[in-house]
């Protein structure tokens, strides 16, 4: 019916409290998603990436999740956790596999690492060169037979130019010959972050990712796996680093970084949430003070701003 239709999602790492950084990706996320449901329809997804056992807790989920409410960031699907999606990835790896766009590796620990020693020696970059990539069906058969584990490497196109329109960056390319082929699937059947993150944003449909900067580097191999599902990649917003006053990456020695401590200290939601949106955004005009609904209506992603944004916290007192 010709209307617009988004998908967005916020995917936290249960791995700690909600800092400022994440909320204010959060926030984008659910303003960009509150705008568009106006003039056509949207969904605000929550995706938990607990892929990481070791580092992953429910309690931090649940802190994540009390925060973003807090806020007043509700979401409309979710959460969705990665760790009860494993059946998914194992079924999108083989995919991959059937169709050669991904092979089994069987190479040992010890032959991945003499051949990033050789690269480095030849100040190459740490390509897989192992014999994997070109082994016969016989080859990989015998292997199997044997019990030998294998790991699941994606097969990346040589030589080829990959291009995004980020929203806020603008074009991004990258040389493929900078990535050797990489591991989607460990030897022990668990999938790898970026392969998640690239089956997960597929098969929730959605239409714009808009995460911090630190993940543009992922970007790469995320749109190759995209395209090897034949998939449309989504739309991308980088956004830029939080700093702290002395323009030192933002870190606890600088105070109240995470949303618990500023609920703690008695702060109003509607301040931290009018602060966050105004730390790496602007509606063009002197503007400070924004209610919800105005935040609403006048976000954009084109406008966030790529220079670095400093965190005062001296800014949000006054309020
Ligand atoms: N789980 C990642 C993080 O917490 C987000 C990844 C993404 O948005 O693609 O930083």
């Amino acid at each position: 019916n010709g209307q617009e239709s988004v998908r967005v999602r916020f995917a936290p790492s249960p791995t700690g409290n909600l800092h400022v950084g994440g909320a204010r990706t959060a926030l984008y996320n659910y303003l960009y998603a509150q705008q568009k449901a106006k003039s056509g329809s949207s969904a605000f997804v929550l995706r938990v990436e607990d892929t990481d056992k070791a580092r992953s807790t429910r309690e931090s989920e649940e802190a994540v999740l009390r925060d973003l409410t807090w806020l007043g960031l509700n979401w409309d699907e979710g959460p969705l956790r990665q760790s009860e999606r494993g059946d998914l990835y194992k079924q999108r790896a083989q995919e991959l596999l059937d169709k050669g766009l991904a092979y089994k590796c069987f190479c040992t620990d010890e032959e991945i690492t003499a051949m990033k020693e050789k690269a480095a020696e030849e100040g190459k970059p740490p390509v897989y060169s192992g014999k994997w990539a070109s082994a016969s069906e016989g080859e990989v058969e015998e292997m199997i037979q044997r019990g030998e584990p294998y790991a699941v490497r994606f097969r990346v196109p040589q030589d080829e130019l990959m291009t995004i329109q980020d929203a806020i960056r603008g074009e991004v390319t990258w040389n493929t010959n900078t990535l050797g082929d990489f591991i989607i699937m460990r030897s022990d059947g668990s999938p790898v972050y970026n392969f998640c993150v690239a089956v997960d944003d597929a098969d929730m449909s959605i239409t714009e990712v808009v995460r911090a900067e630190e993940h543009l580097p992922n970007t790469l191999r995320q749109v190759l796996i995209y395209n090897a599902l034949g998939i449309e990649p989504p739309k991308f917003a980088h956004c830029s680093l939080i700093l702290a006053p002395d323009r030192s990456k933002l870190s606890k020695r600088h105070g109240a970084t995470s949303v618990g401590e500023f609920k703690e200290e008695g702060y109003l939601s509607e301040a931290l949430m009018n602060y966050l949106a105004l730390l790496g955004w602007n509606d063009g005009t002197e503007q400070e003070i924004f209610s919800k609904d105005e935040l609403i209506d006048k976000f954009s992603l084109e406008r966030i701003t790529k220079s670095a944004a400093v965190f005062d916290k001296q800014k949000l007192n006054w309020m």
